[in-house]
């Protein structure tokens, strides 16, 4: 048996990693044992946006989370950048969600007004930007004819996924907690009254509480402590062009530009099970609609085409919950893992530390799906 621990994460992605990097700022004890590279991971391939407009339409308690998530950021970006030397392209000047004509403007501005009045203490938030009005905060880009305006969230935002990975996991270590890659869990014993033994491979360790956060891996372990998650992989597909110059002043839903140059287009939303190809038939829809919006990119050579999976629960909001028949068992899933990195951080680790989830995560149990075990 390996050494105790206060708390053992599992999985070590932007969930597990910002787990546990807020639990060891509290003082405690963690070990993060994170998975192969041939697991299946979101957090190494998706777009990087931070993004407040629209979430939560219709469940005013992830609304109000991502809100949270926004305010935090940048005390959140600044204090990694400090600690670890990443420079984490963190900006957060605001996000775009355009419109190609004007029943798709009236829709969203719609849809934008009523999730708006569902948490009235950010109700001004979001605005819809006519056409004329968007040249103006984009002179560097040629606006395709077909494009009414937009919808723009002052709080939205975008970083560099990568750094941001790198610099949770550097961070975490920094601050003292053990990160170990190459350990695939394989096992979570519940020891009555002493915790929990986790296997990963021949070595075990024994840590006071376990915390699930493998993505698209945890339902195999959640199920070892009574925790069952109904989650469904949705693959999402994106192009990268070559590097551009200044172009996209705004990240915008489905098209930015990264702090290198290279513009960003997606993203597909596919129920395809585990399959990770990409297909012909999603680059020509995603460019299409792209050069609806920016023709010039039309002149633009593509460097590579990618896809992952996302890690989905029924209604798409996240889960965090804990285990009634085994307390001390935590499992956190999402499918906006990088957008909510600060509240993983923070009060999702000072929850978790304190051993009790408080009534503000009270929306997000899984019993909302009607799962039996769950308390
Ligand atoms: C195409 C796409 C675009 C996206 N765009 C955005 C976006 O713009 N903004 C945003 O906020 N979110 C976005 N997301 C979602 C975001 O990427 C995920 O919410 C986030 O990566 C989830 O983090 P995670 O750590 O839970 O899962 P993952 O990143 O998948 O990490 C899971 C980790 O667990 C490890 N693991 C698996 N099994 C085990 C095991 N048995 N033992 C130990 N470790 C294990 C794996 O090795 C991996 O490191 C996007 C996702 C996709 C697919």
């Amino acid at each position: 048996m390996k050494d105790d621990y206060d708390v053992i994460v599992c999985g070590a992605g932007v969930m597990g990693a910002a787990i546990a990097l807020g639990l060891t700022r509290l003082g405690r004890r963690v070990l993060a044992l994170d998975g192969n590279d041939g697991d299946l991971r979101a957090a190494r391939a998706n777009f990087g946006l931070l993004w407040v407009q629209g979430k939560g339409y219709g469940k005013p308690d992830y609304q109000a989370l991502s809100h949270e998530a926004a305010d935090r950021w940048p005390r959140f970006a600044a204090e990694l950048e400090a600690q670890t030397g990443v420079d984490l392209q963190f900006e957060q000047r605001g996000g775009l969600q355009f419109c190609l004509g004007e029943t798709q403007m009236a829709a969203r501005a719609e849809r934008i007004g009523t999730w708006q009045t569902q948490l009235p203490s950010v109700a001004s938030c979001t605005e819809m930007i006519e056409r004329s009005a968007l040249m103006r905060m984009m002179p560097d880009a040629t606006l395709g004819p077909d494009v009414s305006g937009a919808s723009f969230c002052h709080r939205d935002g975008q970083i560099n996924p990568l750094k941001l990975l790198r610099a949770l996991q550097s961070a975490l270590v920094a601050e003292g907690g053990t990160l170990i890659h190459g350990a695939p869990v394989s096992r979570i014993t519940p020891e009555p009254g002493n915790g929990f033994t986790v296997q990963a491979d021949a070595q075990r360790w024994r840590g006071a509480k376990v915390v699930i956060a493998a993505g698209l891996g945890s339902p195999a372990l959640a199920a070892m402590v009574d925790l069952d998650v109904p989650l469904r992989p949705q693959r999402g597909q994106l192009l990268v062009t070559e590097r551009l110059a200044p172009l996209l002043p705004y990240p915008a839903s489905g098209l930015r530009q990264t702090g290198e140059g290279t513009v960003m287009i997606g993203v597909t939303q596919e129920d395809v099970g585990m399959d990770m190809n990409t297909t012909t038939m999603a680059a020509a829809k995603m460019s299409r609609k792209a050069l609806r919006i920016l023709p010039a990119l039309s002149q633009v050579g593509w460097v590579r085409q990618w896809s992952a999976l996302r890690i989905m629960t029924p209604d798409g909001a996240p889960v965090y919950a804990q285990s009634t028949t085994h307390p001390g068992a935590f499992i956190a899933l999402c499918h906006s893992g990088v957008t909510l990195a600060p509240i993983h951080a923070g009060p999702l680790a000072a929850a978790i530390a304190d051993g009790a989830l408080p009534l503000a995560f009270n929306f997000f149990h899984q019993r909302r799906f009607h799962v039996s075990q769950a308390e």
